[in-house]
């Protein structure tokens, strides 16, 4: 669409006047955009005014200052945060640089300085996502990395010194490049949960991707060449202030993925017992709902056993506290080196430990039960410098589809067990035969 030179406002025809001069008649690239929707410059124009690429600068420098002092402050001690906030500095004081040179461009080092502080920040940010993603990063990476940065600081003085107008495609290039690798790392980090702020955040940064590369073929084979690049044009403004808002988001999805991170770590302690490093009783409810469920749906056989430590107390009172978590600790590892990878131990309450055995029928499961008994009371404590046994009582109870739920088959598990201790501890009872008289005593 062609507008006709009637239809500018005071201003583009102002623009377009100097532009004509200067180009000898032809219009450069970046103004296709504005002088071919007069309405939307229109509209735009207010903006354009208060965000003139030079006063935009101070914007960006004070806005990578305050996200990175948050981003810092939330998450101190992870060191891919310490470098997203580093990127962030870096960044807002190389464009602060940029801004005071584009106002004398014969400051040569001042405009490579800045130059190299933004790439150094957007390698930066590159190391904080592959430190966020990978969980670590290679000496070889890190270093050639560093060694990246201080040939792009050489390369980039020689040729502002030298005044090469390719480099300037150069250098908008190795800004997509960056971008697109953290795009890369963003993608390996999204799962179930986590795509819809990857996405929205790669979104973003493609669009910024994508006007950069625009600018990178008007370098080297558009009609402007490298001058426009940093002028004060619209467009120019709109790359930067969509820069700006392209580290916003992704530091609010670097963020959010954190979050989500640190959930899911949260959810899967809270259902680990700290000292036996089996699951707890609130994990427990799940995993057993769940396979009851399963059995009753599939109609396969699984048992549950309850394993009581006898004598604990004596153990406490004479060898202390400590030599009593000792045995916890050696007996939980004791009973799942009896088990397999799909059975579940769980320690159900201070020295009771209840087990759900997936594909095990009653007698199935009273065998293990027996192997279980047999390497507690064959394997030793040692505790400083004494070396003890132990023994323990288990007892053992099938599923049955017709009559069980969770809360009925760990109480005949547990009456099994009670079972087993008034016959003398130290041995394993089947719910399926054991008296059905016996009761849990009271604690
Ligand atoms: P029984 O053979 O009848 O099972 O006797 P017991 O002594 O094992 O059972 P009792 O229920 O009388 O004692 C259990 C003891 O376990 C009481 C409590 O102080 C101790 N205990 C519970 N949790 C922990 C723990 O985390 N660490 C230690 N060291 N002791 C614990
Ligand atoms: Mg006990
Ligand atoms: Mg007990």
């Amino acid at each position: 669409m062609i507008t006709p030179e009637s239809a500018l406002n005071p201003e583009q025809r102002r623009v377009l006047a100097g532009l004509l001069d200067r180009r000898g008649g032809r219009i450069p690239g970046p103004y296709r955009f504005t002088l071919h929707c007069p309405e939307i410059t229109e509209l735009m124009h207010p903006f354009g005014e208060l965000l003139r690429l030079r006063s935009s600068f101070p914007l960006r420098v004070s806005e990578m200052a305050i996200v990175s002092f948050f981003v810092w402050r939330a998450n101190r001690g992870e060191a891919s945060f310490l470098y997203w906030a580093a990127s962030g500095v870096m960044q807002g004081m190389g464009w602060g640089l940029f801004a005071l040179t584009l106002a004398k461009p014969s400051a040569v080092l001042a405009h490579s300085l800045s130059e190299s502080l933004i790439f150094a920040g957007h390698v930066s940010g590159y190391l904080a996502l592959a430190i966020f993603t990978l969980r670590r990063i290679g000496r070889l990476q890190s270093n050639t990395l560093a060694v990246l940065i201080a040939a792009f600081a050489v390369l980039d003085f020689a040729c502002r010194l030298q005044n090469v107008p390719a480099w300037d495609g150069v250098v908008a290039l190795s800004h997509a490049i960056l971008a697109l690798l953290m795009m890369a790392m963003l993608l390996r980090e999204g799962r179930p949960g986590t795509y819809g702020i990857v996405y929205t955040a790669n979104s973003v940064i493609l669009i910024i991707v994508a006007v950069t590369l625009t600018k990178v073929y008007d370098v080297f084979f558009g009609e402007t060449g490298a001058a426009e690049i940093t002028a004060q044009a619209d467009v120019n403004t709109a790359v930067v202030l969509g820069a700006t808002m392209a580290m916003i988001v992704m530091t609010v999805a670097l963020s959010l993925l954190e979050f989500s991170r640190k959930a899911k770590r949260l959810n899967e302690l809270a259902g680990q017992d700290p000292l036996t490093d089996t699951i707890n009783r609130r994990a427990w409810r799940t995993v057993i709902e769940s396979e009851c469920a399963r059995a009753k749906r599939r109609n396969a056989p699984f048992s549950v056993m309850m394993i009581d430590i006898d004598h604990f107390k004596k153990v406490n009172d004479k060898y202390g506290h400590s030599a009593g978590d000792g045995v916890l600790t050696s007996s939980a590892r004791v009973i799942a080196a009896q088990l397999r990878a799909m059975d579940t131990l769980c320690r159900y309450g201070g020295e009771e430990f209840v087990v759900l055995l997936v594909d095990a029928d009653g007698q199935a499961a009273a065998r293990i039960a027996e192997r279980i008994r047999a390497s507690i009371a064959e394997s030793m404590v040692d505790w400083e410098a004494v070396t003890f046994a132990v023994t323990c009582s288990v007892g053992v109870a099938e599923f049955d589809p017709e009559t069980d739920t969770p809360v009925s088959l760990v109480a005949r598990a547990d009456k099994a067990m009670y079972c087993a201790k008034s016959l003398g501890r130290n041995r394993v009872v089947a719910s399926s035969d054991f008296d059905a008289e016996v009761t849990r005593p009271f604690q």
